[in-house]
C-alpha cells in the first residue's frame, strides 16, 4: 500500500495511472469493520482504491468534540494494508487539504434542514467543503459512502456528486456489533456502563419496527400518533439523553406522513450516552 501525507505526491501517483477506475472511502480515521466494508466494496468494484484518513475540523461545531475524536493512525495503516487497500492518503494538517481552496457555501435545498442539520449548525456545510476538496483532489470513478450516516450519503448523493462528471456514489450497509449497536469510531470512547447502554439504542429501533409491523396488521397507523408513542419508550430510558427521534420519507429527509409509501420510511436517531454523541437510523420496515 502507497502512503502519503502530502496532497502534491497523491496528486503526482494519481495523475500516472492511466486508464484506471479510482475508487476513494473518506474517512476520519479510528477505523474499525464499518470502514473496511466500504474499502473492501471498493476493491471490489474499482482497480484502485484510495482511502483517507483527515479528521476535517470545518465539519465539527462543538470543538470538545473535535479534540476528543479518537486518532489512531497507526492502526488504521495497519488495518488498510491488511484489507490490501491499494492508497491511504493521511494529511496531517488542514492546510494540506485545503490550500488554495476557496470554501463554497452549497445550496442543500433543504435537506440539510431536518435532524442533524438542525443539532450541529454548520456541520454539513463543513463536509460538503471537505467531500468536495477530496473528490477535486482524488478525481474517484466511484465514491463509497456509509448508510450509518444517512442524511450525509443523501447529500452527497444528490448535491455534491452531481458537480462531478463521471463519479457515482455507491452506498453501504450498517456495520453492527453482535449486539446490534451500529459501528462507530465513537464507540471507543464509551465507558462499559455506557457501552452496555448504547446497546438498547438497536433494540428500541427493532422495537418501533416490530410495533409499526404489529399495530399494521389491525389498523392505518396516523406517523404522529405512532411516534410519540416511540418517544414514550425512550423516555423510560433516561441513561439514553435524545437529541431526536424522527421517522422520515428516506428520499426527502422530511418527516414521515401518511402518503409516505411504506418502503420509504426510515427512522432516525441521535442521542447522548454517557457524554458520547452517537447516531443511528434503521428502515421503519423490516424485510
Ligand atoms: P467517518 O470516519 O465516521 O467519517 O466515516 C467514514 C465513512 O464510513 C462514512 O461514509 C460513514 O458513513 C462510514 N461508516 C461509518 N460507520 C459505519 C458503519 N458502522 N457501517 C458502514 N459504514 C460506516
Amino acid at each position: 500500500m502507497e502512503v502519503f501525507f502530502t496532497t502534491a505526491t497523491l496528486q503526482n501517483y494519481l495523475n500516472s495511472l492511466k486508464n484506471k477506475t479510482v475508487g476513494f472511502v473518506p474517512t476520519m480515521g479510528a477505523l474499525h469493520a464499518g470502514h473496511i466494508a466500504l474499502v473492501n466494496a471498493s476493491l471490489a468494484e474499482t482497480d484502485f482504491t484510495v482511502c483517507s484518513i483527515f479528521v476535517n475540523p470545518t465539519q465539527f461545531n462543538n470543538t470538545d468534540d473535535f479534540a476528543k475524536y479518537p486518532r489512531t493512525t497507526d492502526d488504521d495503516l495497519e488495518q488498510l494494508r491488511d484489507a490490501g487497500c491499494t492508497v491511504a492518503y493521511v494529511p496531517e494538517t488542514p492546510e494540506e487539504v485545503y490550500a488554495g481552496y476557496v470554501t463554497q457555501t452549497f445550496d442543500f435545498k433543504g435537506l440539510d434542514q431536518p435532524m442533524e442539520g438542525q443539532h450541529r449548525p454548520g456541520h454539513f456545510q463543513g463536509m460538503a467543503n471537505v467531500v468536495y476538496r477530496l473528490f477535486d483532489i482524488v478525481k474517484p470513478t466511484k465514491a463509497f459512502f456509509g448508510e450509518k450516516d444517512y442524511q450525509q450519503l443523501t447529500l452527497v448523493t444528490q448535491i455534491v456528486a452531481p458537480l462531478f462528471s463521471g463519479l457515482t456514489i455507491v452506498p453501504c450497509p450498517t456495520l453492527r456489533e453482535a449486539d446490534k449497536l451500529a459501528m462507530s469510531s465513537r464507540n471507543r470512547r464509551l465507558s462499559p456502563e455506557a457501552r452496555q447502554t448504547a446497546s438498547k439504542i438497536p433494540l428500541l429501533l427493532q422495537g418501533a419496527q416490530f410495533a409499526y409491523a404489529t399495530i399494521g396488521q389491525f389498523a392505518e397507523i396516523d406517523m404522529a400518533i405512532f411516534k410519540k408513542s416511540i418517544l414514550k419508550d425512550f423516555e423510560r430510558h433516561p441513561d439514553i439523553e435524545l437529541e431526536y427521534y424522527e421517522i422520515a420519507d428516506e428520499t426527502t429527509l422530511l418527516p414521515a406522513t401518511s402518503n409516505t409509501p411504506k418502503n420509504q420510511l426510515r427512522q432516525f436517531i441521535a442521542c447522548n450516552v454517557g457524554g458520547v454523541r452517537l447516531i443511528d437510523n434503521m428502515p421503519l420496515i423490516t424485510g
